[in-house]
């Protein structure tokens, strides 16, 4: 039979897995026995949508053997099974999305870190086993059919003889190692042992036929060894147990089980809601940001359980898209098993249920900005932009309900603080919250409208990301403090007396501006202006559309022509000022130079492109060489 390849990122995903670089081999089982019961929960639900389909509740469970001699371990469940394209794409392709970033020379850290972004799952067995046999059958076929490999050089599959429909996966388990005791996982205890710590809650019985010592004859001590098969875990969902009966490391270990994350989660938010719709939930925010969070395949939502029973793997409905990230688990007696997911979707009590859900994550996020703050910017650093994306989309419909929750770096402070904390901070005669935006903070700092804003000692709000400034200006004021671009033409900030002697200024030398203007031609004005202190040039902006802005939109694929009104600043006390009107009087050829210098300097500091730079080099030259 022809052997098949892995895909080749599969291949070397699967060679880290096997040359084990995991050192918690032991969460195989917990894999393979979640992949199980969520094949019982697919069956179970089939059966209450489909007629066709008759299970009985009471007979679907989970299997486990173990053969000291053959060194085999077998769990089996009586599941949905899969077929054999399912056998192919769920167990022939590890790497679901194609971003793997391998490197030559990884050290452990990156390795765990790729072998993270695609989670565990099945294929984790390949840490403790030479060889694994996947024999299923579907129900939705009449044949069962037999999935073979013994790792990274392929699989092969065929036709088998399984008459009942469900999995059976039989694990060749490693030869004992120096480094390693692999024959630990053909030991009763310690398969108890690891059940019971990671797959308790399963809702479905695990059960494994265990050896029991029995007293024969009390006066001559003789005990007998009884064969019984048990139930290992106590099938009591974990958001169902009492917050006291539950330790942190119980619900880490559920999150990282069920969600499959190789990191305990940031937080962990559990709630019971009695009252017209009463609902358990157990909401997790992760550590970091899945590794398919920013592409389309992403998809959020909350596993949603009607009493105990998996509806729905993943309802979208339940959770607003500023709060995708979160993941978790519904459960509700309230809502109906046998109505169709479409008109699930649309009830009442699921729209309450999400209400409530948003609200709660919302406050705990409040709750910990203000009580745990370096975990909220550990969480802010990870999804903040989802945050203030959610600000801004819609029209800025939840700004309200987001505008505390979302930072941003203060110049003064140099580090994020709340637009609260801005403005409690805010300086006497300080009207308005300051903003400065760039693509990075050094080039923020090295921006020459900041410095006269910096000068009255008023902090600045550095805006880094590119959804920051859209956001702040649907958010457009925060207690009553407009949010005020640092570039804007109209910064306000002279005392009258500058303003009036600006204003002579402008007025005196009216023709030469007016000259200028015209020879850059894309500007709306030039003036001279005494904001600036050592720059002899700035671009500022008049209206809505900043510089930052007009670079989001030209970068988009469906340039929609969005403009910013730019302003040529000149600084009036710089050298240049008076060798301008200079030229303007006695070399017309010459001043027309230097204002094209000029402009393309005041672009450059702007991080604007610089359409023509063979002509402006050349126009350098030619100057500097008088
Ligand atoms: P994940 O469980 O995260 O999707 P896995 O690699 O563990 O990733 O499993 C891949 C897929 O194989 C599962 O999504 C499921 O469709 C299928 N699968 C695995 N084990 C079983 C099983 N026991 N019964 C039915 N389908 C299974």
């Amino acid at each position: 039979m022809a052997k098949k390849e892995f895909k080749s990122e599969s291949k070397r995903l699967l060679d880290l897995m096997i040359n084990s670089i995991y050192t918690n081999k032991d969460i195989f089982l917990r894999e393979l026995i979640s992949n199980a019961s969520d094949a019982l929960d697919k069956l179970y639900y089939r059966s209450l949508t489909d007629k066709k389909v008759k299970v009985d509740k009471e007979s679907l469970e989970i299997n486990i053997n173990f053969d000291k001699d053959s060194r085999t371990l077998t769990i089996s469940d009586n599941g949905c099974g899969m077929t054999k394209e399912e056998l192919e794409a769920n167990l022939g392709t590890i790497a679901k999305s194609g971003s793997l970033s391998f490197k030559e020379n990884m050290t452990k850290d990156e390795k765990i870190d790729i072998i993270g972004q695609f989670g565990v799952g099945f294929y984790s067995a390949f840490m403790v086993s030479d060889k694994i046999t996947v024999t299923s059958k579907s129900i939705d076929s009449d044949d069962a059919y037999v999935w073979e490999s013994e790792g990274a050089d392929g699989y092969t599959i065929s036709k088998s003889s399984k008459d009942e429909v469900g999995t059976e996966i039989v694990l060749s388990i490693k030869e004992d190692s120096e480094e390693y005791d692999y024959c630990k996982y053909l030991d009763e205890y310690e398969i108890k042992n690891l059940v019971k710590k990671y797959s308790d809650y399963i809702s479905f019985p695990i059960k494994m036929e265990c050896t029991h010592h029995e007293l024969k004859d009390e006066e001559k001590h003789e005990y007998e060894d009884i064969k019984e098969v048990e139930t290992l875990n106590s099938m009591i969902p974990i958001w169902k147990k009492n917050k006291s009966e539950v330790e942190d490391v119980d619900y880490d270990n559920f999150y990282m089980d069920k969600f499959s994350d190789y990191d305990k989660p940031l937080k962990v938010i559990s709630s019971s809601v009695e009252g017209m719709c009463s609902y358990k939930s157990l909401l997790f925010i992760p550590s970091h940001a899945p590794y398919d969070f920013y592409t389309q395949e992403y998809e959020k939502g909350l596993a949603l359980y009607s009493n105990g029973v998996m509806i729905m793997e993943k309802c979208g409905e339940l959770l607003p898209d500023y709060f995708s990230f979160v993941k978790g688990v519904v459960d509700s007696e309230d809502l109906s098993l046998n109505i169709s997911r479409e008109l699930l979707q649309e009830s009442n009590n699921l729209k309450l249920i999400a209400k409530n859900i948003e609200s709660k994550i919302r406050k705990e996020l409040e709750k910990m900005l203000k009580e745990d703050r370096e975990n909220y910017i550990s969480f802010f650093k990870t999804f903040g932009v989802q945050l203030k994306y959610g600000v801004y989309n819609n029209y800025g419909a939840d700004k309200d309900k987001l505008k505390d929750l979302v930072m941003f770096y203060s110049a003064k402070h140099e580090r994020l603080v709340t637009l609260s904390e801005y403005v409690s901070e805010m300086k006497e005669g300080q009207e308005n919250i300051y903003y400065a935006s760039g693509a990075s903070i050094e080039k923020i700092n090295a921006l020459p409208q900041v410095e006269q804003v910096k000068d009255k000692e008023y902090d600045i709000l550095y805006l880094t990301d590119y959804v920051d400034e859209f956001c702040i200006t649907a958010i457009q004021e925060y207690e009553g403090k407009k949010f005020t671009n640092v570039s804007d033409g109209n910064l306000d900030l002279e005392s009258e007396e500058e303003k009036k002697e600006t204003e002579k200024v402008n007025k005196d030398n009216s023709d030469l501006l007016k000259a200028m203007c015209e020879k850059i031609g894309e500007v709306k004005e030039v003036k001279f202006s005494n904001k600036l202190k050592s720059h002899p040039v700035c671009l500022t902006t008049k209206g809505d559309v900043s510089i930052e802005m007009q670079k989001v939109f030209d970068a988009m694929p469906n340039d929609m022509g969005i403009k910013a009104e730019t302003i040529l600043e000149i600084n009036e006390k710089h050298p240049i000022s008076e060798k301008l009107k200079d030229l303007f009087e006695n070399d017309k050829e010459e001043f027309e130079k230097y204002t094209e210098i000029l402009y393309s300097e005041a672009r450059m500091i702007a991080g604007l492109p610089i359409e023509n730079p063979t002509e402006i080099s050349r126009l350098i030259c030619e100057v500097i060489s008088k």
